[in-house]
């Protein structure tokens, strides 16, 4: 499916950037041996049920599309849209081939992810930034990491009850029987 004409700022749209499917601005623009352009998606729709390109009857099948000539999708890239957080106060307009990045980046996207400047600093989606209980979430934090802190401590804890059994044992046992007993124990591990 194309872009819709009314989503740019020029407005008088060459009808080569035209898709004659959808009569959006291409999109991901596909040509045909009998020099017609469609939307790639919108063309191979057709082609399922069709075997003849929309706008001629000339025979066609999908393995015959090509990408569209560098020069059409230059021009295609360079038609400056609007972005889609316009009602929400977007006031900017991008050049087609910025559109993806900028929908990510846009401040007035509910769906990008934003850090919360209070106190949590989370990364969340900017939708859920004033739903979100900063004081809840940082109590879950604290309670995370002293959980992290208290598993740390028991690791320490087993080594060294380990190292203390093991000097017991090496200074009751000959050194030789040690040895053996270190070899067999680390067979074990
Ligand atoms: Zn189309
Ligand atoms: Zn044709
Ligand atoms: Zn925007
Ligand atoms: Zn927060």
């Amino acid at each position: 499916m194309g872009f819709d004409t009314d989503r740019f700022e020029d407005l008088e749209i060459s009808e080569e950037l035209i898709c004659s499917i959808c009569t959006g601005v291409l999109e991901d623009a596909m040509t045909t041996h009998c020099d017609h352009l469609f939307c790639n998606k919108c063309i191979n729709d057709w082609l399922r049920d069709h075997h003849t390109c929309p706008i001629d009857r000339c025979p066609l099948r999908s393995c015959m599309l090509k990408r569209a000539p560098r020069a059409i999708r230059n021009l295609i890239n360079r038609l400056k849209i609007y972005c889609p957080y316009r009602n929400d106060g977007c006031k900017q307009s991008v050049r087609l081939e910025q559109y993806d990045q900028h929908q990510l980046e846009c401040p007035f996207n509910p769906d990008s992810m934003v850090k919360c400047k209070l106190y949590c600093q989370r990364l969340m989606k900017r939708r859920d930034l004033n739903k979100h209980d900063c004081i809840k979430e940082l109590a879950q934090m604290i309670q995370f990491q002293r959980q992290q802190l208290f598993d740390r401590d028991r690791r320490i804890q087993t080594l060294y009850f380990v190292l203390f059994i093991l000097i017991i044992i090496y200074l009751f046992l000959p050194f030789t029987s040690f040895c053996s007993f270190l070899f067999h124990w680390s067979n074990y591990l």
